[in-house]
């Protein structure tokens, strides 16, 4: 089975409010409307994708929008069940937030929860905001994708992306499972040795910031990393993530395929260690 752990569904029938491609293109820097569902479908069809996890942004406080809702991504996981992994997105600032977790896995079914530092405004190390969340999504035992490295919000501070701010966090809330995005580009050293050290943060492959997949993904794992270290010291922590639709889902894919890499570390990223997160 093959898991995309990073696809942003921006799909034109669950996001329909007015306003809604000035949010887009202010959160995402992402002129296109949303998607129908039938490109995510057949893009996932043709890449040989079985599943996609789905990661919204609640921004309210910052941008006044969530892209999309709980709730809309609750209702698309239940019209494909077979399809989709719903995670849900809260607003760490809402007073509510630790309970609107709760809520969130337990009563709408949603497997995860997804936050963006430059999106929502937070350092992953403010320990007084942030606490109570990670404390909360521990308990609940459910995986936390959190945004890493490089992004283009002119009005954040890049240092609160930081991989290593992750190994404080994870110091703290030994058993949360956290997922950094984007290998935390290009910050790819500092990532490795964060998901080395602590057994329960994963990194996710999702954008190719500079150039096209391939090159994207030759050079951190060819030139930075080389085939030894992926293979013998990272291949369990690693997860196949597109960024769907900043990226055609079948460009990453067969990106990652044409690494010469062994076939149990493929299998590794493209599937089994999303599987053992998401207890599948
Ligand atoms: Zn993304």
């Amino acid at each position: 089975m093959m898991i995309d752990f990073h696809v942003h569904p921006l799909i034109d029938s669950i996001i329909d409010n007015e306003g809604i491609l000035e949010s887009v293109q202010k959160i995402f820097y992402w002129t296109n409307k949303p998607e129908p569902i039938d490109t995510l479908l057949s893009q996932m069809e043709l890449a040989k994708i079985d599943k996609a996890v789905l990661l919204p942004i609640d921004c309210t406080t910052t941008y006044g929008c969530k892209l999309p809702s709980n709730e809309a991504v609750s209702k698309l996981v239940n019209e494909y069940p077979d399809k989709f992994v719903g995670f849900g997105s809260v607003d760490p600032h809402k007073k509510d937030a630790v309970k609107e977790i709760s809520d969130v896995v337990e009563s709408m079914g949603l497997r995860g929860l997804k936050l963006s530092p430059p999106l929502q405004k937070f350092s992953p190390n403010d320990f007084t905001l942030m606490s109570p969340i990670y404390k909360k999504i521990e308990e609940l035992d459910v995986p936390v994708v959190i945004h890493s490295g490089m992004f283009w919000q002119f009005t954040e501070k890049l240092s609160i992306s930081k991989p290593i701010l992750f190994d404080e966090v994870a110091l703290k809330h030994p058993n949360l499972k956290i997922v950094l995005s984007h290998f935390g580009f290009p910050w790819i050293w500092e990532a490795t040795v964060v998901i080395m050290k602590h057994p329960n943060i994963y990194v996710d492959l999702a954008n190719p910031f500079t150039t096209t997949p391939f090159e994207h993904f030759e050079l951190i794992f060819n030139r930075i990393l080389g085939k030894r270290v992926v293979e013998s010291c990272i291949e369990k922590k690693i997860l196949f993530g597109s960024c769907f639709p900043r990226i055609e889902i079948d460009k990453m894919v067969k990106a990652l395929k044409r690494l010469p890499l062994e076939e149990k570390t493929i299998n590794r990223i493209f599937s089994e260690n999303a599987k053992t997160l998401l207890k599948m």
